[in-house]
Formats: C-alpha cells, structure tokens, sequence
C-alpha cells in the first residue's frame, strides 16, 4: 500500500520535490484531507464497473481515491508542470490515463468513446477549477455525454445556485438551465481549510443525478436559454419589462406579449424567480407560437 497524496505532508513535499508552487490562474487548489475525499468517492457510489472522468487532476490526490474504486479513470489536465508529476504519483496504478489538454477543447463523446469504449457506466468526479466552473459544466451538460452522475465541487456560491429552487435568491438560469439535464442538490460544503493553498471561499459539493424526463420539450433549446438568460437580466424589474426589454416595445409586440403569457398562464406581474423550470418551457414555446 503507498501513502496517500492528499494529506498536507506529502502534498508538500510533492511540491518542493518538484519545485513547483501552485498557479492561481489555473486554479489550482489541491485537496489534503482524506475525510473530504472518501465522502466525495462516497457521494459519487462508485463500482469497479464504472468508469471515471476527472478534470483537473492536479498532483492526482482525488485520482488516486477514484483509481481505487472504479473501473478506469480518465483525467483531463491543462498545466505541462504537472503531467510527469503525475506520471510519478499515480505510477502504482494501472487503471489511470492522464491527457494533456484542457477540457473546454475536448470532444468528450469521441475521447470518451475512444478511451472507455461503450457499455460501461459512466460517472464525472471533479474538483473543479472555480475560474470556469460554469462553462466547463455547460459543455459537459451539453455534450450529450451520459453521466450516471457527476459529483463535482465548486465555490459555495455557485453550487447554491446550481441547486436552487424557484422563489429563493439563489434561483436564476444558471439553477435552469442546469436542472433542465439533470436533479442537482447541495452533497456537503467544504471548508477551505482542506486545500493547499487556501481559497478565500468555501466551497461544496455537487450531485448532479438524471432527472426525470420532462413532459414538455422547448420547440429549440438554444431559444430557451436564450430565452432563460433574458428572462434574469434585470432581476429587479417586473417579468413585463424583462420581456419587453428582450422582444420589443412598440404596441404590437406588445399585444403578442400578452398573448404568449395567456397561452402559458402566467401573470405579467410575476416576477422570474417564481417561475418554475417547466413554465419556462410553456413559455418558450408560447412565444414561438405567437411569433415572437
Ligand atoms: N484534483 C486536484 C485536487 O483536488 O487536489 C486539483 C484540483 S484544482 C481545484 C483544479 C485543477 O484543474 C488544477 O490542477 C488545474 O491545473 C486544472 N485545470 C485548470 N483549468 C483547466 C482546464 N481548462 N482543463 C483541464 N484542467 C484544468
């Protein structure tokens, strides 16, 4: 048995070794408490017959827990300082690939397909660079890739998001947008002190499980969150005037206005934050009816 990466000590000298020192640019924040690891290993339900994607393995402190659980792994790594590092790290196991790239390039389903093959499956296990937390989980979501689940940890305020429900403060397209692919609920919050160095946030963790397929589908998904993000863009203002400022103020549009509300059943005196996820569909598509 070799010591674990992820405790302060080891963490340490694996740096000095190295002579490296963590770039905030990236992101880089590694893990050093093994508590924290063994739950998200928990929180993710991991077998030997699932495989794994990791992004941003770092010095492969969250790597190694995975590699000993799950089938394979596969982490995506942008910074060239740490790839031989983890080539020395990881070496006792057999079950890990690391490739050079940075995820927002990938083409997850080829890679995917190329690496694991097909049948097997698939979970995502990542703490996440905070800097692009958003647009790497838009592009995983959007990728099409089946995630049994994904398990991921970003900064507090952003999972909160993620997870809201309609009518908190924390609800807006981001929750949407998100809980339009899968259930996305708070697991557990981390406190900065598990990191090496220590981010000025706290952060949490994510699950991302499949949800239930929706009744109605938007005519055209990129017009629905299109139509998502507008709705949000002045949060203080009536939905009225969001959706005036988005589709025109002059009379008739205003005319069609009323009428894709009527057809959707909702209250031009609403605000967004009250509306639910399958009402912004409703009304996606009641604008589309109406030639908006
Ligand atoms: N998994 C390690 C841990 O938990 O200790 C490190 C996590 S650290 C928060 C984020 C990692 O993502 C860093 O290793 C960083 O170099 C890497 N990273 C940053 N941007 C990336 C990108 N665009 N593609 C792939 N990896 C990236």
């Amino acid at each position: 048995d070799y010591p674990d990466i992820a405790t302060p000590v080891r963490t340490q000298a694996i740096m000095n070794q190295y002579g490296i020192a963590t770039k905030k640019s990236l992101g880089q924040n590694f893990l050093t408490d093994l508590n924290i690891l063994h739950n998200i290993v928990a929180a993710a339900e991991l077998t030997d017959a699932d495989n794994v994607v990791e992004i941003g393995p770092g010095i492969g402190a969250l790597t190694e827990q995975l590699a000993k659980v799950a089938g394979k792994v596969l982490a995506f790594e942008i910074d060239d300082r740490l790839i031989p590092i983890l080539a020395d790290t990881l070496s006792p196991y057999d079950n890990i690939t690391v490739l050079h790239k940075d995820i927002l390039d990938v083409n997850l389903p080829a890679t995917l397909t190329e690496q694991f093959g097909t049948g097997a499956p698939l979970k995502l296990v990542a703490n996440l660079p905070y800097y692009i937390t958003t647009p790497i989980l838009m592009n995983v979501l959007k990728s099409g890739v089946a995630f049994d689940n994904i398990v991921v940890m970003m900064q507090k305020e952003v999972a909160d998001r993620l997870s809201a429900k309609p009518g908190t403060k924390d609800y807006g397209s981001l929750s949407i947008v998100v809980q339009y692919r899968m259930n996305a609920e708070v697991a557990f919050i981390v406190p900065r002190t598990a990191f090496i160095p220590q981010p000025n946030v706290d952060s949490a963790i994510v699950k991302l499980t499949k949800r239930e397929p929706l009744e109605v589908l938007p005519f055209d998904e990129n017009s629905f969150f299109k139509f998502v993000k507008a709705s949000f863009v002045h949060r203080r203002k009536s939905y009225w005037n969001n959706l005036t400022v988005y589709f025109g103020k002059d009379d008739a549009t205003k005319e069609k206005i009323m009428e894709a509300l009527a057809i959707a059943n909702v209250d031009p005196k609403i605000r967004a934050e009250k509306l639910s996820l399958e009402t912004f569909i409703e009304l996606t598509n009641a604008f589309h009816e109406v030639g908006l």
